[in-house]
Protein backbone atom coordinates (compact mmCIF):
# COMPACT_ATOMS: atom_id res chain seq x y z
CA UNK A 1 0.00 0.00 0.00
CA UNK A 2 0.88 3.65 -0.88
CA UNK A 3 -0.29 6.05 1.93
CA UNK A 4 -0.62 9.77 1.85
CA UNK A 5 -1.49 12.06 5.01
CA UNK A 6 -2.63 15.17 5.01
CA UNK A 7 -1.76 17.00 8.60
CA UNK A 8 -4.22 19.95 9.64
CA UNK A 9 -3.06 21.48 13.13
CA UNK A 10 -6.54 22.10 15.18
CA UNK A 11 -7.88 18.70 15.49
CA UNK A 12 -4.72 17.52 16.93
CA UNK A 13 -4.00 16.34 20.84
CA UNK A 14 -3.56 18.40 23.12
CA UNK A 15 -4.31 21.54 20.98
CA UNK A 16 -7.74 24.17 21.58
CA UNK A 17 -5.52 27.64 20.94
CA UNK A 18 -5.63 29.49 18.38
CA UNK A 19 -2.25 30.71 20.40
CA UNK A 20 -0.56 26.80 19.83
CA UNK A 21 -1.05 26.84 16.23
CA UNK A 22 -0.93 30.14 14.35
CA UNK A 23 2.85 31.54 14.02
CA UNK A 24 4.52 33.72 16.24
CA UNK A 25 2.46 33.19 19.13
CA UNK A 26 3.36 32.56 22.49
CA UNK A 27 2.47 28.31 22.08
CA UNK A 28 3.16 27.94 18.56
CA UNK A 29 6.55 25.82 19.55
CA UNK A 30 4.70 23.74 21.39
CA UNK A 31 1.81 23.15 18.85
CA UNK A 32 4.74 22.39 16.65
CA UNK A 33 5.87 19.87 18.81
CA UNK A 34 2.13 18.24 19.33
CA UNK A 35 1.38 18.19 15.85
CA UNK A 36 4.97 16.65 14.59
CA UNK A 37 4.59 14.04 17.66
CA UNK A 38 1.49 12.73 16.08
CA UNK A 39 2.53 12.48 12.61
CA UNK A 40 5.24 10.03 14.11
CA UNK A 41 2.39 7.94 15.63
CA UNK A 42 0.86 7.88 12.31
CA UNK A 43 4.13 7.11 10.41
CA UNK A 44 4.98 4.16 12.66
CA UNK A 45 1.35 2.79 12.14
CA UNK A 46 1.68 2.80 8.52
CA UNK A 47 5.50 1.26 8.72
CA UNK A 48 3.89 -1.42 11.33
CA UNK A 49 1.29 -2.63 8.49
CA UNK A 50 3.99 -2.61 5.64
CA UNK A 51 3.17 0.24 3.54
CA UNK A 52 5.47 0.49 0.60
CA UNK A 53 5.22 4.33 0.74
CA UNK A 54 4.82 7.10 2.99
CA UNK A 55 4.05 10.82 1.57
CA UNK A 56 3.12 13.28 4.71
CA UNK A 57 1.78 16.65 3.60
CA UNK A 58 1.96 19.69 6.11
CA UNK A 59 -1.81 21.45 5.45
CA UNK A 60 -1.66 23.68 7.94
CA UNK A 61 -1.81 27.57 7.09
CA UNK A 62 0.09 29.09 10.21
CA UNK A 63 0.52 32.61 8.65
CA UNK A 64 3.62 34.17 7.19
CA UNK A 65 6.83 32.21 6.63
CA UNK A 66 5.30 29.15 8.49
CA UNK A 67 2.65 28.60 6.57
CA UNK A 68 2.60 24.46 5.62
CA UNK A 69 6.06 24.21 7.10
CA UNK A 70 5.12 23.44 10.87
CA UNK A 71 6.37 19.94 11.07
CA UNK A 72 9.90 20.30 13.00
CA UNK A 73 12.19 18.10 10.95
CA UNK A 74 15.38 16.95 12.89
CA UNK A 75 11.94 15.28 14.89
CA UNK A 76 10.64 12.97 11.87
CA UNK A 77 10.16 9.87 11.91
CA UNK A 78 12.44 8.03 8.81
CA UNK A 79 11.40 5.83 6.17
CA UNK A 80 8.74 8.45 5.10
CA UNK A 81 8.84 11.46 2.78
CA UNK A 82 7.37 15.25 3.92
CA UNK A 83 5.90 17.62 1.59
CA UNK A 84 6.51 21.55 3.35
CA UNK A 85 5.70 25.03 1.87
CA UNK A 86 2.98 23.54 -0.90
CA UNK A 87 0.02 25.40 -0.29
CA UNK A 88 -3.03 23.79 1.02
CA UNK A 89 -4.67 20.98 -1.46
CA UNK A 90 -2.54 22.00 -4.15
CA UNK A 91 0.41 18.73 -3.78
CA UNK A 92 -1.77 15.81 -6.15
CA UNK A 93 1.24 13.96 -7.11
CA UNK A 94 0.91 10.94 -5.06
CA UNK A 95 -2.80 11.42 -6.03
CA UNK A 96 -1.67 11.27 -9.78
CA UNK A 97 0.70 8.09 -8.86
CA UNK A 98 -1.80 5.44 -7.87
CA UNK A 99 -1.51 6.05 -4.02
CA UNK A 100 -4.43 4.03 -2.64
CA UNK A 101 -4.89 5.48 0.99
CA UNK A 102 -5.80 8.59 2.30
CA UNK A 103 -5.85 9.92 5.56
CA UNK A 104 -6.66 12.67 7.29
CA UNK A 105 -4.80 13.63 10.81
CA UNK A 106 -5.31 16.62 13.36
CA UNK A 107 -8.44 17.74 11.43
CA UNK A 108 -11.47 19.69 12.65
CA UNK A 109 -15.03 20.44 11.99
CA UNK A 110 -16.81 23.23 9.91
CA UNK A 111 -17.31 26.62 10.98
CA UNK A 112 -20.45 27.11 13.16
CA UNK A 113 -19.75 23.83 14.67
CA UNK A 114 -20.71 24.96 18.59
CA UNK A 115 -18.45 21.74 19.79
CA UNK A 116 -15.81 22.15 17.51
CA UNK A 117 -12.72 22.91 18.63
CA UNK A 118 -11.28 25.54 16.53
CA UNK A 119 -13.60 24.81 14.01
CA UNK A 120 -13.60 26.80 11.12
CA UNK A 121 -13.70 26.45 7.30
CA UNK A 122 -10.66 27.72 5.30
CA UNK A 123 -10.50 30.92 6.82
CA UNK A 124 -12.53 33.02 9.84
CA UNK A 125 -13.49 35.43 7.04
CA UNK A 126 -15.60 32.62 5.58
CA UNK A 127 -19.12 32.41 7.42
CA UNK A 128 -20.25 28.91 5.02
CA UNK A 129 -19.56 26.97 2.51
CA UNK A 130 -21.33 24.97 0.06
CA UNK A 131 -21.28 21.94 -2.07
CA UNK A 132 -24.13 21.75 -4.43
CA UNK A 133 -26.37 23.71 -1.64
CA UNK A 134 -25.57 21.58 1.56
CA UNK A 135 -22.87 23.27 4.10
CA UNK A 136 -19.70 21.31 4.09
CA UNK A 137 -16.22 21.87 5.47
CA UNK A 138 -12.36 21.13 4.90
CA UNK A 139 -13.14 17.33 5.26
CA UNK A 140 -15.40 17.40 2.22
CA UNK A 141 -12.99 19.95 0.77
CA UNK A 142 -9.93 18.04 0.58
CA UNK A 143 -12.02 14.66 0.00
CA UNK A 144 -13.32 15.91 -3.02
CA UNK A 145 -9.62 16.78 -3.87
CA UNK A 146 -8.48 13.16 -3.34
CA UNK A 147 -11.83 11.56 -4.78
CA UNK A 148 -11.25 13.21 -8.25
CA UNK A 149 -8.54 10.88 -8.42
CA UNK A 150 -9.99 8.08 -7.04
CA UNK A 151 -8.58 8.19 -3.94
CA UNK A 152 -10.62 7.21 -0.67
CA UNK A 153 -10.36 8.64 2.75
CA UNK A 154 -9.58 6.14 5.11
CA UNK A 155 -9.12 7.33 8.30
CA UNK A 156 -10.26 11.17 9.66
CA UNK A 157 -8.38 11.89 13.49
CA UNK A 158 -9.43 15.17 15.63
CA UNK A 159 -11.87 16.43 17.78
CA UNK A 160 -15.33 14.26 18.38
CA UNK A 161 -17.03 16.63 16.22
CA UNK A 162 -14.71 16.10 13.45
CA UNK A 163 -15.14 12.40 13.89
CA UNK A 164 -19.04 13.04 13.45
CA UNK A 165 -18.56 14.88 9.95
CA UNK A 166 -16.36 13.08 8.62
CA UNK A 167 -19.08 10.16 9.09
CA UNK A 168 -21.88 12.16 7.79
CA UNK A 169 -19.35 13.18 4.49
CA UNK A 170 -17.64 10.42 3.77
CA UNK A 171 -19.95 7.40 4.85
CA UNK A 172 -20.15 5.22 8.04
CA UNK A 173 -17.27 3.20 7.56
CA UNK A 174 -14.79 5.89 7.37
CA UNK A 175 -12.52 5.09 10.54
CA UNK A 176 -12.18 7.90 12.84
CA UNK A 177 -10.27 8.38 15.69
CA UNK A 178 -11.30 10.91 18.68
CA UNK A 179 -8.58 12.47 20.66
CA UNK A 180 -10.57 15.18 22.39
CA UNK A 181 -14.26 16.61 23.21
CA UNK A 182 -14.72 19.81 22.36
CA UNK A 183 -16.79 21.85 25.41
CA UNK A 184 -16.99 24.86 23.01
CA UNK A 185 -14.40 26.39 20.39
CA UNK A 186 -11.51 27.13 22.69
CA UNK A 187 -12.22 24.30 25.46
CA UNK A 188 -12.24 20.49 25.27
CA UNK A 189 -11.70 17.19 27.65
CA UNK A 190 -8.44 15.82 26.03
CA UNK A 191 -6.81 12.49 25.76
CA UNK A 192 -2.99 12.67 27.25
CA UNK A 193 -1.05 12.84 23.27
CA UNK A 194 0.67 10.35 24.26
CA UNK A 195 -2.47 8.27 24.93
CA UNK A 196 -3.80 9.84 21.56
CA UNK A 197 -0.42 8.35 19.63
CA UNK A 198 -1.18 5.20 20.67
CA UNK A 199 -4.54 5.07 19.15
CA UNK A 200 -3.51 6.53 16.06
CA UNK A 201 -0.69 4.47 15.31
CA UNK A 202 -3.00 1.35 15.95
CA UNK A 203 -5.57 2.85 13.37
CA UNK A 204 -3.45 3.92 11.03
CA UNK A 205 -1.94 0.35 11.14
CA UNK A 206 -5.34 -1.10 10.91
CA UNK A 207 -6.91 0.41 7.60
CA UNK A 208 -3.42 -0.31 5.66
CA UNK A 209 -3.38 -3.60 6.44
CA UNK A 210 -7.20 -4.06 6.65
CA UNK A 211 -8.67 -1.17 4.18
CA UNK A 212 -12.37 -0.56 5.50
CA UNK A 213 -14.76 -0.20 2.03
CA UNK A 214 -15.10 3.53 1.62
CA UNK A 215 -15.80 5.24 -1.61
CA UNK A 216 -13.53 7.93 -3.19
CA UNK A 217 -16.00 11.11 -2.40
CA UNK A 218 -17.40 12.76 -5.90
CA UNK A 219 -20.05 15.53 -5.21
CA UNK A 220 -22.67 15.84 -7.98
CA UNK A 221 -21.53 16.71 -11.12
CA UNK A 222 -21.78 19.60 -12.74
CA UNK A 223 -20.58 21.07 -8.83
CA UNK A 224 -21.57 23.87 -7.54
CA UNK A 225 -19.47 25.92 -4.57
CA UNK A 226 -20.71 28.90 -2.81
CA UNK A 227 -18.62 30.91 -0.20
CA UNK A 228 -20.91 33.47 1.56
CA UNK A 229 -18.13 35.53 3.72
CA UNK A 230 -18.28 37.82 7.10
CA UNK A 231 -18.15 40.74 5.35
CA UNK A 232 -18.46 42.22 1.97
CA UNK A 233 -14.84 43.17 1.55
CA UNK A 234 -13.71 39.93 1.20
CA UNK A 235 -15.51 39.07 -2.30
CA UNK A 236 -13.15 40.72 -4.71
CA UNK A 237 -10.40 38.57 -4.12
CA UNK A 238 -12.26 35.67 -5.54
CA UNK A 239 -14.21 37.06 -8.80
CA UNK A 240 -13.08 36.31 -11.99
CA UNK A 241 -14.48 35.13 -15.49
CA UNK A 242 -15.81 31.97 -13.99
CA UNK A 243 -16.84 33.03 -10.39
CA UNK A 244 -19.62 35.39 -10.08
CA UNK A 245 -21.27 37.79 -7.34
CA UNK A 246 -24.08 36.10 -5.84
CA UNK A 247 -24.60 39.05 -3.29
CA UNK A 248 -23.07 41.84 -1.42
CA UNK A 249 -20.67 38.70 0.66
CA UNK A 250 -20.92 35.84 -1.51
CA UNK A 251 -19.63 34.24 -4.43
CA UNK A 252 -20.23 31.01 -6.44
CA UNK A 253 -19.02 28.75 -9.43
CA UNK A 254 -20.32 25.85 -10.99
CA UNK A 255 -18.04 23.83 -12.98
CA UNK A 256 -18.21 20.14 -14.59
CA UNK A 257 -16.93 18.12 -11.84
CA UNK A 258 -15.81 19.25 -8.33
CA UNK A 259 -12.17 19.59 -8.60
CA UNK A 260 -12.72 22.03 -11.53
CA UNK A 261 -14.79 24.13 -9.45
CA UNK A 262 -12.79 24.02 -6.85
CA UNK A 263 -9.35 25.14 -9.11
CA UNK A 264 -11.25 27.74 -10.41
CA UNK A 265 -12.16 29.14 -6.45
CA UNK A 266 -9.37 28.54 -4.67
CA UNK A 267 -6.21 29.84 -7.41
CA UNK A 268 -3.30 28.62 -5.40
ZN1 LIG B 1 -5.27 24.36 10.03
Amino acid sequence: MKVMIWVDAEGVSGITSWEQVLSGRSRYEEGRRLITQEVNAAVRGAKLAGAKEIVIVDCHGSGGENSFRNLIPELLEPEAEYVFGSPWTTYTIPLEQGFEVAIFLGFHAKSGTVDGVLSHTVSENWLNFYINGEPMGEIAICAGVCGHFGVPVLLVTGDAATCKEAKATLGENVKTVCVKEGISRFAARCLAPQEAWKKIEAAVAEVVKNPPFVKPYRPNEPTTLRIEFTAPEYVRSYLHESVHQVDERTVEVTAENFYAAWRTLWRR
